[in-house]
């Protein structure tokens, strides 16, 4: 089984060929980030217009590097949603073109369930699952019972994680997305400036952020007011250990009560070095497999996207030619 898949959601123009679900063929990403950068953000009109660009010889591409015909393949995924709508639409319509033009079945797929795939590229998962999704629009707890099967124990009431470290970057005046650059800040430094732990209710498995991102405006800003200098890495650092104690805390709790078999990390801000070495010392005291993608599949691509079409395919999961993108797409299960 061959799945060409295709992504566009947000401000990468990415396609990708997997072979039954797990083995990579063929995965090009092309990503906008130097012509977003100037704007610090994606601007939707930008990115349909980098997709519209991109997204033939992308498609081209990937099938000249997997040395494969359209009629060797099984079926086209694409992403549905969440994203930006005008972003969606481009990938939507080049998959129905292409399915169409090749008589293949469309599967349309979840963007986030696609971000908890790209860990079957890894290994095969381990049910039950608690996956803990963090990426620039998402910050979840998804507890699956078996593939195909999603219940979100958790979300985010304000900021996404990513964003959150968008929007620090930016006081901090580093480029879009800032993520990986505090990252490297935060290892720069010893020791961070005190921030507050956003916990809520004793048993809320939901996150917080933006009281975090506005108590470091406030830092700074007071730090101005005084006409002193700020120390970006000691900033950083203050910050990512109050974004990661959080995150690991709430997921080993989860993963406690749930009592699951593996944890896995999805999303962008899973490429976070701090992170991923907190959640693999605390899941490997607490004897519970852990598993995170290479950095490649934690921000957005599409052979994640390809990896979940295939269980959807198996499952009997098919589009067609009147899909729409659906920029607010609520992850449901699909069994
Ligand atoms: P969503 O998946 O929720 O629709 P998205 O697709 O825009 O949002 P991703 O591509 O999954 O998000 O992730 C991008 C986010 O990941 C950005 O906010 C970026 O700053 C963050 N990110 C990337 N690398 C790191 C890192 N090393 N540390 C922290 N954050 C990171
Ligand atoms: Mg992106
Ligand atoms: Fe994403």
């Amino acid at each position: 089984q061959y799945i060409l898949a295709i992504e566009t959601s947000c401000d990468e123009t990415a396609a990708a060929i997997i072979l039954n679900g797990r083995e990579i063929i063929s995965n090009v990403v092309a990503s906008q980030i130097e012509s977003q950068k100037r704007f610090g953000g994606v601007v939707p009109e930008v990115a349909s217009r980098h997709h519209v660009e991109q997204i033939t010889m992308i498609i081209e591409e990937t099938l000249e590097k997997a040395n494969m015909q359209p009629s060797e393949l099984t079926a086209v995924a694409v992403t549905e949603g969440p994203g930006l709508v005008g972003a969606l639409l481009i990938g939507i319509n080049a998959a129905k073109a292409f399915a169409f033009a090749h008589s293949l079945p469309l599967i349309p797929v979840h963007h986030i369930a696609g971000h908890i795939y790209a860990n079957e590229l890894v290994e095969p998962m381990q049910f039950p699952l608690l996956a803990l999704v963090v990426s620039g629009g998402h910050t979840e707890l998804v507890f699956m019972k078996e593939h195909g099967s999603f219940e979100v124990i958790g979300e985010t009431r304000d900021d996404a994680a990513g964003e959150a470290y968008d929007k620090v970057a930016r006081v901090l005046n580093m480029p879009y997305p800032g993520g990986p650059h505090i990252d490297r800040l935060a290892h720069e430094a010893e020791e961070g400036v005190e921030f507050p732990r956003a916990w809520l209710e004793e048993n809320s498995y939901d996150f917080s952020f933006s009281g975090l991102k506005s108590a470091v405006i406030n830092y700074k800003h007071n730090m101005d007011q005084r006409g002193e200098e700020i120390d970006p890495q000691k900033v950083a650092k203050g910050f990512q250990d109050s974004v990661v104690e959080v995150l690991t805390t709430k997921t080993l709790r989860a993963a406690r009560q749930y009592q699951v078999k593996q944890v896995i990390a999805a999303g962008g801000v899973s490429a976070n070095k701090g992170l991923r070495t907190s959640l693999e010392q605390a899941f490997e005291e607490a004897k519970i497999s852990f598993v995170v993608p290479p950095l490649k599949l934690c921000t957005d691509n599409a052979a994640m996207i390809g990896a979940a079409a295939a269980h959807m395919y198996n499952a009997g999961v098919r589009g067609n030619l009147a899909m729409n993108g659906l920029p607010g797409k609520e992850l449901k299960s699909w069994i």
